[in-house]
């Protein structure tokens, strides 16, 4: 019998896990359907739940939903509790496990596609949501040198660092206070790549031959990239990888099998100019 999963979100009509777990199941000769589910804004629970009930046997979770479904697990990984947000659900009888794959999709994809091993660099999350909780405890464990947050409301940028501090050591501040430093990674976690704003950053931020990694995907060079090419940094990428990575974790949770990413992050790529 066919296995059955879907993404919730509101709206989803835009998402690429149907196609990225199609081509996953595909490649490993798995037997699921996938299906997007656009769930009204007031009743997660009840998707939820019903989704269940008729046989469903995992969930990705997107916008805005991600702390709802982490609210609704009976046990959340410990990742998914210091973010207070999951990206996934998987259903064993009563039980509802949640974990948060979007901050391993990030690191591998840097490390793996992008060849850029984060021990020992010093890293800046631009941003202090949803994407920044997620990919804070992934990035520190690979152990850099330094690791920063930087958000316009500074303030949510100290509350993390105050909610991390038994697992990670963290500078947080605002965009000023990034005068003076530079960093090897920067990633931009805010959503301005979707509003395409630019971001008050310092010319200094960018150390010679740092990469800068877009996390919005699909909206080729975003201000933030082309700040920072204007600065010279020659490596520069887009969420796309982050994406496929996190759908491979989920899809290897569910099925025990761990599908190829290249193809798939190849297939959804769009050229960044
Ligand atoms: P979120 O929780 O809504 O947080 C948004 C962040 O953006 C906040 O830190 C906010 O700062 C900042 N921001 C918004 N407008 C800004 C502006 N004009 N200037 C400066 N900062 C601004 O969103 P999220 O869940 O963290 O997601 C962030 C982005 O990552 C989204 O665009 C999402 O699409 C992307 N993402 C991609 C993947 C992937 O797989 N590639 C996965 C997850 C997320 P304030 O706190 O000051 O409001």
């Amino acid at each position: 019998m066919t296995d059955r999963y879907a993404v919730l979100g509101n709206p989803i009509g835009h998402s690429k896990s149907p196609l990225i777990h199609s081509l996953f199941a595909q490649a490993t000769g798995q037997d699921i359907s996938y299906t997007a589910i656009e769930t009204p804004l007031d009743r997660f629970n009840e998707t939820v739940l019903g989704f269940r009930a008729g046989g469903g046997l995992g969930l990705n979770v997107s916008l805005p939903f991600k702390l709802q479904a982490f609210e609704i697990a009976t046990e959340p990984s410990e990742r998914a509790r210091l973010a207070g947000a999951a990206n996934c659900l998987k259903f064993d009888g009563e039980r509802i496990l949640a974990d948060n794959f979007d901050g391993v999709g990030l690191v591998n994809d840097l490390q793996n596609n992008l060849g850029c091993l984060l021990a020992g660099k010093r890293v800046l999350l631009l941003g202090a949501g949803g994407a920044t909780r997620g990919a804070l405890l992934p990035i520190a464990a690979q152990r850099p040198a330094l690791l920063a947050v930087a958000n316009r409301t500074a303030d949510k940028a100290h509350a993390l660092q105050r909610d991390f501090a038994a697992h990670a050591q963290l500078n947080s501040g605002g965009f000023d206070d990034l005068a003076g430093q530079a960093f090897d990674v920067v990633i931009n976690a805010t959503s301005t790549g979707l509003t395409q704003e630019p971001l008050p950053l310092p010319a200094g931020v960018f150390a010679p031959g740092a990469i800068a990694y877009e996390m919005v995907y699909g909206k080729g060079l975003t201000p933030f990239l082309r700040q920072a090419q204007s600065t010279g940094v020659s490596t520069v990428a887009d969420g796309v990888g982050m994406l496929v990575e996190q759908a491979a974790e989920a899809f290897a949770w569910w099925r025990g099998v761990r599908p190829e990413s290249g193809p798939v992050i190849q297939r959804l790529t769009v050229p960044l100019d």
